[in-house]
């Protein structure tokens, strides 16, 4: 079991099975919501339980998602794909993020200037990444 909050606390979330890859979105709307880039873990709805809720609010960031932060400290929250049953949740909400490693970057060619990410692994695109949504 792993355990998460924002940054007042406001918001917990209780995760088991946690997933042990994450991924990295540099696309320019998650560097504005997130200050950089965002980092996350996608779990199922099943594994996530939100307390807290009351202080969580939506933001509608296009036609298709989601993104959620809370109304009392504005921390990031997760991220939600209208046709996915599951949260992204980001990395820096979880208590503990020992065993976790980067599985992809999308949106690297959309990447803020000065800094990459270590080691080897998946690498797309904005165009390979909608190519392989299905959608452009
Ligand atoms: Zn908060
Ligand atoms: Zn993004």
């Amino acid at each position: 079991m792993t355990t998460g909050h924002c940054l007042c606390g406001a918001v917990r979330v209780t995760i088991t099975d946690l997933p042990k890859g994450f991924g990295i979105c540099h696309c320019k709307m998650c560097q504005r919501w997130t200050g950089l880039a965002f980092a996350a873990i996608e779990v199922p709805d099943a594994h996530v339980t939100v307390e807290g809720a009351a202080h969580v609010k939506a933001f509608r960031s296009s036609d298709s998602s989601t993104r959620s932060f809370c109304d009392t400290c504005g921390s990031t929250l997760w991220f939600r794909d209208d046709g996915q049953s599951s949260y992204e949740i980001p990395l820096g909400m979880l208590d503990d993020t020992e065993g976790l490693t980067v599985t992809h970057e999308v949106f690297v060619d959309r990447k803020a200037a000065g800094w990459s990410v270590g080691g080897h692994h998946r690498m797309e695109t904005e165009a390979d990444y909608f190519a392989r949504k299905g959608r452009s």
